[in-house]
């Protein structure tokens, strides 16, 4: 039988209608959302993601700004970009798009970040507070992954949930969210002795490595439900996941398409990030 597809593109059209509905409340009450958007470089993918964020933010009642340096800028100019917008209070978040040139050290840029206005959720003080389960920002792409899951009436609650990657970014922070759910996790990567043993009794996989074909039909537990967060082309240039689609469709209960199954659901959580930070500097400033 067929698994269910996860359509990431309508729960994320659910979840912008409340950003907007939200968005709207705040700027009702003299605080319009502002997000703050650096990009450095020429890197062709980050154009288009900067320009779908700043797209998204318009859509949803949300205030973009949008800067954008040649390659050569320094990183001590940077530094005091993201400075400039820590100290605006119509800047609710900030964002500097990935990867930097190659002179300017990422770690340091996020670090500056102001931890109330990092929407991206990779300062380490957000990665802190989700560790220990303080409130903060979570990072996009594992908190639309939670969301996919409720959205499905899946409870990790007492699951077993396979997580194959263990960036900061993804990995990490999406075994952490499934444990915190009360998950029983289990962080593959590229050491893993035998992947295939481990996802075969999940019941829940998340894929996060960025290569295709990195799960297939033989590695899932019939039943189980697969989110594929890996972005890759295949052969003809066209899009996919990690996932083995095709295969791994007869087999799984549910599974997340590539596209219209995470990559929505992104942005979509930077917008929520976003509303929620604009929400917060009201609560701090009645
Ligand atoms: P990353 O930093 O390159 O991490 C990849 C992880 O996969 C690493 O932990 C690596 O293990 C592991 N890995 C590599 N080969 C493996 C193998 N054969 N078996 C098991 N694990 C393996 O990538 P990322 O930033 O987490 O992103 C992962 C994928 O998600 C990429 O395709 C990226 O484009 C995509 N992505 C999509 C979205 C979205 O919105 N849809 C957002 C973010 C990322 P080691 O640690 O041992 O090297």
């Amino acid at each position: 039988m067929s698994a269910r597809l996860i359509d990431g593109t309508a729960i994320a059209a659910t979840l912008r209608a409340d950003v907007a509905r939200r968005a709207a409340a705040s700027t009702a009450r003299g605080t319009p959302p502002g997000l703050a958007v650096i990009r450095v470089g020429d890197n062709p993918a980050s154009q288009v993601y900067v320009r779908n964020k700043a797209k998204a933010c318009r859509d949803n009642g949300i205030r973009s700004l949008l800067e954008e340096y040649p390659a050569r800028l320094t990183e001590a100019d940077l530094l005091a970009r993201v400075r400039a917008f820590n100290a605006e209070p119509a800047v609710h978040g900030i964002l500097v798009q990935l990867p930097l040139p190659a002179h300017i050290d990422a770690h340091k840029v996020i670090a500056t970040i102001s931890p109330a206005k990092d929407v991206d959720g990779f300062h380490v003080a957000n990665a802190g507070a989700l560790m220990v389960g303080e409130p903060g920002f979570k990072p996009c792409t594992p908190y639309g992954c939670m969301k996919l899951l409720e959205a499905i009436g899946c409870d990790p609650r007492g699951k077993d949930a396979v997580v194959i990657g263990r960036s900061n970014i993804v990995g990490k922070p999406m075994a952490m969210l499934l444990l915190h759910a009360s998950a029983t996790v289990t962080v593959c990567h590229s050491v893993t002795a035998d992947l295939g043993a481990q996802t075969r009794r999940a019941d829940i996989v998340v894929a996060a490595v960025g290569k295709r074909n990195t799960l297939t039909a033989q590695m899932v537990k019939p039943g189980a439900v697969v989110i594929d967060v890996g972005m890759n082309r295949n052969a003809a240039g066209k899009l996919c996941g990690d996932v083995d689609f095709d295969a791994v469709r007869e087999v799984a209960g549910w599974i997340t398409p590539v596209p219209g199954g995470v990559g929505p659901m992104t942005i979509t959580m930077l917008l929520v990030n976003t509303v929620e930070a604009a929400e917060r500097s009201i609560h701090s400033n009645p």
